[in-house]
């Protein structure tokens, strides 16, 4: 701590900074011996045709089981993960995971849909590691490319969209597609969005949460549904709670929904047994 203060010093460090630091290197820690034990695992959570009501895709979500801590979610160790490069690490362990589940229910005769993986921005930024990942991850597991997505915040693919857009490229010139997630928060501009070759826009589920009462939230929607058909995309919206969000997307269109109305994310064992009841939504 820098005790000084009088003309011509500057304080470099406060007690809080301090303290933040310290929690951080000791998360850094943590993380590395949880890497090192791989108590890192994907969950997964399906996502559903709204017309149909069969499984359309699942999305993977890191998990961290630690023996001290129980069930961590991604919100309390992503950041620092990203912070300190360690991210790489875990989405390898995510990523192998949730290929090596989905060639193994797709080998079991179950639905023969992909997963989609969150990628961080700054993994985009590194795109030869990245490919490099997904290689590995693809010769690992045997799964196809084609039941491989990625995931990109849309905030991340707007901070460098001439790279976000040549990463995308790459993969999909691999055959992997990739998806803009959280949709809505992260001002694109729509004349950048266009020149992406996405397969999927995932409207945030900040606009979901008060569709049915929040006329400005419904418009919102509305429009990004629009929009996606213009652009000829497929749109997922993410949030969906209640058979009143539901009711509102199918009205406008929406083609496939994710949220807790059809399941939480779940371990993999548990996301097999939904598989095995079947669809898990009626018909519309
Ligand atoms: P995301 O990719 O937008 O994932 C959706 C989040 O919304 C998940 O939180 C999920 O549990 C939650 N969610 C899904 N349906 C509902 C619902 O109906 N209601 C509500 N209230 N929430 C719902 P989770 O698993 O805590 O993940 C949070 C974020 O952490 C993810 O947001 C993603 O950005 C990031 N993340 C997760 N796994 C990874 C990973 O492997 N790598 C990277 N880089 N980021 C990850
Ligand atoms: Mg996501
Ligand atoms: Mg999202
Ligand atoms: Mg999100």
């Amino acid at each position: 701590r820098a005790k000084a203060q009088g003309p011509g010093s500057f304080q470099l460090f406060n007690e809080e900074m301090g303290q933040r630091a310290v929690q951080t290197l000791a998360m850094q820690a943590r993380l590395r011996r949880a890497i090192e034990n791989q108590e890192f695992v994907a969950y997964f959570q399906p996502q559903v045709d709204v017309r149909t009501g069969a499984f359309v895709g699942m999305e993977a979500l890191a998990r961290w089981l630690s023996p001290e801590r129980g069930l961590v979610p991604p919100g309390d160790f992503i950041p620092v993960a990203e912070e300190t490069g360690l991210i790489d690490a875990i989405c390898d362990l995510v990523l192998n995971d949730a290929c090596r589940w989905t060639k193994a229910w797709h080998d079991a005769g179950l639905p023969q849909v992909p997963v989609a993986v969150n990628i961080s921005g700054r993994q985009f930024h590194n795109s030869r590691r990245l490919m490099q990942t997904v290689e590995d991850a693809l010769e690992r597991t045997g799964l196809d490319p084609r039941f491989l997505e990625l995931e990109l915040t849309e905030s991340s693919a707007m901070t460098d969209p001439e790279n976000a857009i040549a990463v995308v490229r790459k993969l999909r010139d691999r055959g992997v597609a990739s998806s803009i997630d959280d949709f809505g928060t992260g001002y694109s501009s729509l004349s950048v969005l266009k020149r992406f070759p996405i397969r999927k826009l995932k409207i945030d589920r900040s606009f979901v949460r008060d569709v049915t009462t929040d006329a400005n939230d419904a418009a919102i929607v509305c429009a990004m549904i629009a929009m996606a058909a213009a652009l000829n995309l497929k749109v997922v919206a993410e949030g969906v709670e209640t058979d009143e969000h539901l009711d509102f997307l199918h009205g406008v269109g929406c083609d496939s929904i994710q949220g807790y109305l059809v399941a939480k994310p779940l371990p993999a064992t548990e996301m097999e047994a939904l598989f095995r009841q079947g669809s898990p939504l009626k018909p519309r």
